[in-house]
């Protein structure tokens, strides 16, 4: 079998550090992830959740010479042609809040009653001297009309899965249902496939 022996997560946010981590070292307790690794930050300029995913993990592979993964999120609404999309993070402009981007999702909306949307997340994993591998995770739901519930991040308290924002649900429930967790999930099944597609890291 052929996997990395050891992986930098491209990420320098904690909560989805400790999320990857904790999934990535119960799933495939062989391969050896590095944490103090640095590489320098890199401009989201790709057209594609995917081409930022590769730009990410491109930047860290070339800093460290190793094998990385790096992800890339957006919310896609059905009624705004899939908007706010690869500009999730910076709907209201390049400084905005995650309150800011809420109130500009759901006045974009107004009162329309075609609030289909979706949370979609790709993970793409690079080695120094293999072929990329990028997987994906969605989780279909509905902005809602207001926000409701404290925890989550980001666009949790406007959308809503059988009837509870990600917002009002447990942060241990989001981790197993989350987009982010089906890409690590789909992560986890390539770097645990016996000669599989993440050969040659
Ligand atoms: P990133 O590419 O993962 O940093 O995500 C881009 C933007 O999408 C973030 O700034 C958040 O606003 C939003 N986002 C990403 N993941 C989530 C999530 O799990 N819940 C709510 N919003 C999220």
């Amino acid at each position: 079998m052929s996997v990395p022996e050891r992986l930098v997560i491209g990420t320098k946010n904690p909560d989805k550090l400790a999320e990857m981590l904790a999934v990535i070292s119960r799933a495939a307790p062989g391969i050896e992830i590095v944490g103090d690794a640095t590489w320098p930050d890199v401009d989201e300029t790709g057209e594609t959740l995917e081409e930022n995913a590769l730009l990410k993990a491109r930047a860290v592979v070339s800093a460290t010479g190793r094998a990385a993964v790096a992800d890339d999120t957006g919310l896609e609404v059905d009624a705004l042609d899939g908007a706010p999309g690869i500009y999730s993070a910076r709907f209201a402009g390049p400084d905005a809040t995650y309150a800011d981007n809420r109130d500009r999702l759901l006045e974009r909306l107004g009162d329309r009653d075609d609030r289909a949307a979706r949370f979609r997340t790709v993970i793409a994993l690079v080695g120094p001297a293999a072929d990329p591998v990028t997987v994906e995770g969605v989780l279909e739901g509905r902005i809602t009309r207001a926000p409701r519930g404290d925890g989550g991040f980001g666009y949790d308290p406007v959308f809503e899965v059988d009837g509870r924002t990600l917002a009002e649900i447990p942060t241990d429930e989001k981790n197993r249902i989350s987009h982010r967790a089906r890409a690590l999930q789909a992560l986890v099944a390539v770097l645990t496939e016996p000669d599989g597609r993440s050969g040659g890291f």
